[in-house]
């Protein structure tokens, strides 16, 4: 009895502090620590488990199929298309963050540190150049290359990455052209890219047809990523017939616009963590 009491005591206080978060220390710009972190599944999973790996393989094998037949079918084309696209030259628009680079050990950093997102851990992350592929993505990419498809890479990393992303996209293999600039970061002169990526898609189907496009966020497909989780899964919905035909799509549990999606970004990190536990359905 003693024993389940103390024990009960115990769940109730690392409860409480799950809550709450722990509020003795700072981290970063001001983050207060957590006993428990929200993040230490989803890493777990990524960086561990044969079903992580198994799916972002069985992702790329599928969008190996899809690129084929869309080499194939020039009448297919991207939500973004207009005009004659069917005699511009092929191409596919890839996320890179959790779509073909695992950040994982950014989170893990976060994790240990019991910190939220911390931007100043985030640039010396992406300046180390050091992600390891996703599972499936090197080869895809290449098969695609091969193919004489280019790759456009559309990321929110900021410009004063991109240096170091292109280092770390080229130690790994990915394909990446000189003649023109494949990669378009968010703020990237002279276009100044908004973090919305629909611009830099119809930007780009203006040159290309574009045959896939490859991401692990809402908003790596279409505009309005940001907005209320029910309004997003709607959206998603709406085009259904693209999933798994000419949209593939990396599980992320990490981060992303379904996250932040939750709650307010003015909210402290202790409010945060509030909101998401009252989204919890339990019974
Ligand atoms: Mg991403």
């Amino acid at each position: 009895m003693l024993q389940q009491n103390v024990l009960r005591f115990f769940l109730l206080l690392s409860c409480l502090y799950f809550v709450g978060g722990c509020s003795t220390a700072p981290s970063g710009a001001g983050v207060m620590v957590r006993d428990s972190h929200e993040r230490l599944n989803g890493v777990l999973w990524i960086q561990t488990s044969a079903e992580y790996e198994v799916m972002a393989q069985t992702l790329y094998v599928q969008a190996k199929l899809a690129l084929d037949r869309s080499l194939a079918d020039t009448s297919l084309s991207a939500l973004e298309q207009a005009g004659n696209y069917q005699s511009l030259p092929p191409a596919i628009v890839v996320d890179i963050d959790e779509t073909i680079f695992d950040n994982s050990p950014f989170s893990g950093r976060l994790i240990k540190e019991r910190s939220g997102y911390d931007h100043g851990i985030w640039t010396e992350w992406a300046k180390q150049g050091a992600a390891a592929p996703i599972p499936g993505a090197v080869d895809f990419l290449r098969y695609a290359h091969r193919k004489g498809v280019t790759v456009l890479y559309v990321t929110n990393r900021e410009y004063d990455v991109e240096l170091a992303t292109r280092k770390n996209l080229q130690n790994l293999g990915f394909p990446l052209t000189t003649t023109t600039d494949t990669v378009l970061t968010k703020n990237e002169p002279p276009h100044n890219w908004p973090s919305d990526k629909t611009t830099r898609r119809s930007e780009l189907a203006k040159d290309y047809r574009i045959l896939l496009l490859i991401g692990d966020d809402l908003g790596d497909f279409v505009s309005g990523a940001k907005s209320d989780p029910a309004t997003r899964r709607q959206l998603a919905q709406k085009h259904k017939k693209r999933w798994g035909d000419s949209w593939f799509l990396l599980p992320n549990p990490l981060y992303g616009s379904w996250e932040t999606s939750l709650y307010d970004k003015s909210l402290r990190d202790q409010q945060v963590l509030q909101k998401k536990i009252e989204r919890v359905k339990g019974f």
